[in-house]
């Protein structure tokens, strides 16, 4: 068992993490989100993702995982050195340098890593780097298509962002988006057209096939929405066809954009195969609509209760995505779930808090300091009266924590970030056009927002 009874989050970090390195984290080893769209992977979603090599899958699909790249980040951790593209985990955990060693806040490296066997994490950091990985835990992306088109998204992501884009053009004058997130179709999120063989998709099938499914311990499709893949119904028909021959759990993100008759397929067409379902959001009602372009707030709540109530699902997990727009009804929106949670028990829905880097300008450190802290005085509130709820969870609780130490301390989204003047400039350049596209309305949608926003 990776953590031992009633060990804590710090306890097991000082055990299993703080002897091999300063900087060590399983995620680099045993965890790869892969775009095969794009032929891109990372080690998870906080490192900007960089090119497979097309020519090495050819000869070893396994490359779609084991890149140079990663290789080299795995032997600077093995020094306790610090790749740069774990900037997420070195900014939370540095926030924690500056206080009492006994209030140390925990970043995502530590439950990246206490998913892995004690083991295997020691055979990770003795085995040199050069070596090739079996992953265990994967999160894959065939394709972009999805029918939403949220506002911290963008056309590498969505075809419907890549819509917007189409027919009305870049978005203008944005100064802090440096990778012009806004300002084309990006093409090179999808290299290959549906009806061609994209090697990436096939690397991955072949892999699967030879040894992945023997390795693997969660497989998580992503997207795009991967409902609308059909590369995904060709995943659920193989551990359908397949039973007893891969004991890898498979899980779905998905927006939950639908009418109930496609999820009551997605249950149907994986009966017997243990499924978790990764949903998003993280605000309610016209806030989440605003938010999350493409949404029914109503469907969604009415989608969460019915794949509840089917109890079907090993878990349903709510990812929130911590933007600037969510945080005013973020409270609200956490309170709700763990409703849910008195409902139809602890472990049925779960949430996670991941913080929003990029684009910089919809970070929750843009609003104004008096914003910030107010949020930041409630969540703490709540974060009290859930800390002697039974029905939350450690982890939970601790993202919620660093959540509200992230609004009270840390000043800028990600280091090398425009100054806030700019940012803030920014984030009404772009919300004032998305509203022009979307049909949408800020003012109305945030009245609280109002008199600060008609400043900028
Ligand atoms: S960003 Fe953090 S969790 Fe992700 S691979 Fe790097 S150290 Fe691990």
């Amino acid at each position: 068992m990776p953590k031992i009874a009633n060990e804590s989050d710090l306890q097991y970090k000082r055990r299993v993490i703080d002897i091999k390195s300063s900087s060590f984290c399983g995620a680099k080893w045993y965890n790869a989100t892969i775009w095969l769209g794009s032929g891109q992977t990372t080690s998870c979603h906080h490192p900007l993702p960089h090119a497979i090599d097309v020519e090495a899958i050819k000869t070893n699909p396994s490359a779609i995982h084991n890149t140079l790249q990663k290789k080299a980040e795995r032997a600077m951790m093995q020094k306790g050195e610090r790749p740069s593209g774990c900037e997420y985990c070195w900014k939370i955990e540095d926030i924690a340098d500056q206080e009492d060693a006994s209030d140390e806040i925990i970043s995502d490296r530590v439950y990246k890593t206490v998913i892995y066997d004690d083991g295997d994490l020691d055979e990770a950091f003795n085995t040199s780097a050069e070596q090739d990985v079996n992953l265990q835990t994967l999160e894959i992306a065939f394709d972009r298509t999805c029918q939403f088109a949220c506002s911290y998204c963008n056309p590498a992501f969505s075809s419907t962002w890549v819509k917007d884009i189409r027919r009305n053009g870049g978005y203008t004058n944005l100064v802090s988006d440096g990778r012009n997130h806004f300002t084309h179709e990006h093409d090179s999120s999808q290299l290959y057209i549906i009806t061609d063989v994209n090697p990436y998709v096939e690397a991955f099938f072949k892999w699967w096939e030879t040894d992945l499914h023997k390795t693997l311990k969660e497989l998580r499709i992503t997207g795009g929405e991967p409902l609308m893949s059909g590369y995904t119904w060709r995943l659920i028909d193989w551990f359908q066809e397949n039973r007893g021959r891969s004991k890898t759990r498979l899980a779905i993100n998905s927006n939950l954009g639908f009418e109930q008759d496609k999820l009551e397929r997605l249950l149907d067409a994986t009966a017997g195969i243990e499924l978790d379902l990764y949903t998003s959001n993280e605000s309610i009602g016209r806030h989440a609509i605003y938010i999350r372009d493409g949404l029914d707030w109503d469907q969604w709540c009415s989608n969460v209760r019915y794949l509840l109530d089917s109890g079907k699902l090993r878990g349903l997990h709510v990812m929130c995505t911590i933007n600037a727009l969510c945080l005013l009804s973020l409270r609200e929106f956490l309170w709700n779930i763990v409703n849910l949670k008195r409902e139809y028990g602890r472990d049925a829905i779960n949430f996670s808090l991941n913080i929003l880097r990029f684009p910089s300008f919809q970070s929750p450190l843009i609003l104004p300091s008096e914003v910030r802290e107010k949020v930041a005085d409630e969540l703490a509130y709540s974060y009290n009266l859930m800390a002697d709820d039974v029905f939350c969870h450690e982890f939970e609780l601790n993202q919620l924590h660093r959540l509200i130490e992230y609004l009270r301390t840390v000043d800028s989204p990600h280091s090398g970030a425009v100054s806030r003047e700019i940012l803030q400039r920014d984030f009404k350049n772009f919300y004032e056009q998305y509203d022009q596209r979307r049909g949408k309305d800020f003012r109305y949608t945030f009245p609280e927002l109002k008199d600060w926003y008609d400043t900028l």
